[in-house]
């Protein structure tokens, strides 16, 4: 029996979890939401988590029943992310490492949210697609690696979606993407958006702007409105995650589509997927909200895989990075 418990908190969310074999026993998590049209900053960020961690830490031990003793192993996020929210949570790990006396780990973000979608919905192995707010990434597992397939060459697709929100003023509660999926399902005008695929990679940058820039004076004109500016964008952005994604599984012969990051709980982008991996005669597995968005279970599960595979971080090297390759890490759990 191992018990890990994972400390998350490289963007808005920070969150406590608690993984004992394949099971949560807990997943406690609070997120930085701000006013409409404004993003968030680290230094406020940072904040936010350094408020709430030790009261979520309480929490995630509560609710799982269990006490720091029971505990094996201490995994935070060591990157990607950014730096002030980053540090406020490995200076946590480390000094509970001390106080409790227990190894600590340092785990890459998006490989905790692979092995968390790997967890929750059994793919073997599965060609993912990561989505949130600061990652866009087709990824496959090859001799020890997640292999990065296609990116994003600037920003990611969720953070595209978030300042188109700020444009438009829609509200950061409870996540800008979730109150855009909900204004593309009363969209009924497609308008024409740039599409941008080079290879395997995408770019989401041009269509900012570009809609950034239209997006006032369409509405004014009534020639669309914010509605259908939503479902277009949703459309045209996940319309070419879906064609990445099909052309990483023709190539790596893959029957498994998994969604992960905080996008993949978009219900559009997982129809779309769907119908892509149904045409092939593939199985598409996403999670829902608790899962897919950042939280702590995610670096727990990641951090019981490398526990029992015998990795551990020494103290002086329980630094962050803010940029940190999904393909640096060695995935020496899987076969
Ligand atoms: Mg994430």
């Amino acid at each position: 029996m191992t018990i890990v418990i994972g400390f998350e908190g490289s963007a808005n969310k920070i969150g406590v979890g608690i993984i004992k074999d394949g099971t949560v026993l807990s997943n406690p998590r609070r997120t930085y939401i701000t006013p409409p049209g404004q993003g968030f900053l680290p230094r406020d960020t940072a904040n936010h988590h350094r408020k709430c961690v030790l009261d979520l830490t309480n929490e995630a031990l509560e609710q799982a029943g269990i006490k720091p003793e029971d505990i094996d192993c201490v995994a935070y996020t060591k990157g990607p992310g950014m730096g002030a929210p980053l540090v406020c949570v490995a200076i946590v790990a480390r000094t509970l490492s001390q106080l409790w006396n227990r190894p600590l780990l340092g785990v890459n973000h998006c490989v905790g949210h692979i092995e968390m979608g790997r967890m929750i919905t059994g793919a073997a192995n599965p060609t993912v697609l990561y989505v949130s707010g600061g990652n866009t990434q087709v990824i496959a597992y090859s001799q020890h690696r997640y292999r990065i397939f296609g990116e994003t060459i600037d920003i990611a697709v969720g953070n595209c979606l978030d300042r188109f929100a700020r444009v438009l003023k829609i509200s950061n509660d409870p996540s800008p993407g979730y109150n855009i999926e909900q204004m593309a399902k009363r969209g009924r005008t497609l308008v024409d958006l740039p599409y941008t695929v080079k290879g395997m990679d995408v770019s989401f940058s041009g269509i900012l702007s570009y809609i950034e820039d239209a997006a006032e004076t369409m509405i004014t004109a009534g020639k669309c409105t914010a509605e259908d500016l939503c479902y277009s964008l949703q459309e045209t952005v996940f319309a070419m995650l879906v064609e990445t994604t099909e052309r990483a599984m023709a190539h790596c012969g893959s029957e498994e589509v998994l969604i992960v990051g905080g996008v993949g709980c978009n219900q559009r982008l997982q129809e779309m997927m769907g119908e892509m991996c149904e045409q092939r005669g593939a199985k598409l597995f996403a999670t829902d909200e608790r899962f897919c968005i950042d939280n702590g279970a995610m670096i727990a599960q990641a951090g019981w895989e490398m526990f029992r595979g015998g990795h551990v971080t020494a103290l002086e090297d329980s630094w962050i990075t803010q940029r940190y390759r999904t393909d640096d890490v060695m995935v020496t759990w899987r076969d």
